[in-house]
C-alpha cells in the first residue's frame, strides 16, 4: 500500500492486518518509555486546511513514538495566507524532503489530488463529507478491543450523517468486518441517496438502542449545515440525543462512542459521556497506537523489526 485514502484501500483483509499490528504498538504505548527507533531519519508532516485537535495530536505523537521527525503546517500561519496555491503549497513542502503528508481539507477528494503531485505516502485525515479513514479503524480497533470481533456486531450510528466522514469511513469499515450497522436519524440528516449503503435507517432511536452492541453517536456538524435541517437543537436532542433516560435502554454490555469533538447536552447527555461503558478516551488512546501502525506500514522498509 502506497497511501491511505479511503477505507476501501485496505478491504477486510487490510484492516485485519492494521489491527493486529496496532497491538503490538499498543504494547509500547505501554512501555515506560513508549518509543521506538523504527522510522528513524523519516519525516511526516501534517498539512491541516481545517481544524482538529485529536487527529492532529494523535498523528504526530505517533510519528514521535516510531522516532521519525515531523513537521507542522498551520494554514492561519503559512503563505496560503498570501493565495498560495494547494500544488505550490504541497510542492513546496516535499521540495524539502518529506516520506509522508497527513492531509485534512474542506473539500472531498484532495487527499487524491495531493498523492497524484507527490511521491510521498499520502494519509487521508479527513476529506470534506467525505472519509477519515484512520478514525474508523480506531473505532474498529476499540469495538475489537471489548468484544474480540466486529462480526454480527449490531451497531447504531446516530445523528448527523449527512455531513459526516466519520459515518461514511465508519459504514465501509465495520461492514467490512462482518459488523450490521443502522444509521438512525432525521431524514434530513441523512444523505439524499443511500443506494449502495450495507445498512439499515431508522428514525426510532428508542426502538433501537435495547439491540445494540454499540452506539456511536455523531457530532452535530453546524459548520457544513448551510440550511435549516432541524426545528431546533432543543427537539433535536429530545428525539435523537443519548440522554440518561434513553441510555438505561441500552443492554449491560454495550458501549457508548462519539468520534469528538462531543456537544455534550446535544447529541449526549454530559453525564452518559462519562459513563463506564463510554468509551470515548479509549477511542482517542487507540488512535496513536493504530496510526503507529499505519504509519509503519507506509515508511517501514521491508525486513525492518516491527517493534
Ligand atoms: N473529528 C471528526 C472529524 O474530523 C468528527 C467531527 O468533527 O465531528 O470528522
Amino acid at each position: 500500500m502506497r497511501h491511505l485514502l479511503s477505507i476501501e484501500d485496505l478491504g477486510a483483509d487490510g484492516i485485519e492486518e492494521v489491527l493486529r499490528l496496532t497491538d503490538s504498538f499498543v504494547e509500547v504505548s505501554e512501555r515506560r518509555i513508549p518509543k521506538v527507533p523504527t522510522l528513524r531519519g523519516k519525516t511526516v508532516v501534517s498539512l491541516f486546511y481545517e481544524d482538529s485537535t485529536r487527529t492532529r495530536l494523535s498523528f504526530e505523537s505517533a510519528a514521535k513514538r516510531l522516532s521519525a521527525d515531523t513537521m507542522n503546517f498551520s494554514v492561519s500561519t503559512s503563505s496560503v495566507k498570501k493565495g498560495e496555491s494547494l500544488r505550490d503549497t504541497v510542492l513546496t513542502i516535499e521540495a524539502m524532503g518529506v516520506d509522508a503528508i497527513v492531509v485534512r481539507h474542506g473539500s472531498a477528494g484532495v487527499p487524491w489530488q495531493v498523492a497524484q503531485w507527490v511521491d510521498a505516502a499520502v494519509i487521508n485525515a479527513g476529506d470534506g463529507w467525505h472519509e477519515h479513514p484512520t478514525q474508523a479503524l480506531l473505532d474498529c480497533y476499540t469495538i475489537r478491543e471489548r468484544f474480540g470481533s466486529l462480526r454480527d456486531k449490531r451497531i447504531a450510528i446516530v445523528g448527523d450523517v449527512k455531513h459526516s466522514r466519520v459515518a461514511r469511513s465508519d459504514v465501509l469499515a465495520f461492514t467490512a468486518l462482518g459488523a450490521h450497522v443502522t444509521l438512525v436519524a432525521p431524514p434530513t440528516l441523512l444523505p439524499p441517496s443511500l443506494e449502495g449503503w450495507p445498512v439499515e435507517v431508522s428514525h426510532d432511536l428508542d426502538s433501537v438502542l435495547p439491540k445494540l452492541d454499540v452506539v456511536y453517536l455523531l457530532r452535530m456538524q453546524k459548520e457544513r449545515q448551510t440550511e435549516a435541517l432541524l426545528p431546533s437543537l432543543r427537539e433535536y436532542t429530545a428525539t435523537y440525543g443519548l440522554t440518561r433516560d434513553r441510555a438505561r435502554l441500552l443492554g449491560e454490555q454495550a458501549l457508548v462512542m462519539h468520534p469528538g469533538p462531543m456537544n455534550r447536552g446535544v447529541e449526549i447527555a454530559a453525564e452518559v459521556a462519562d459513563l463506564p461503558n463510554a468509551v470515548i478516551t479509549r477511542q482517542v488512546a487507540n488512535g496513536v497506537a493504530v496510526r503507529m501502525a499505519v504509519l509503519f506500514l507506509l515508511l517501514a522498509a521491508e525486513g525492518d523489526a516491527r517493534v
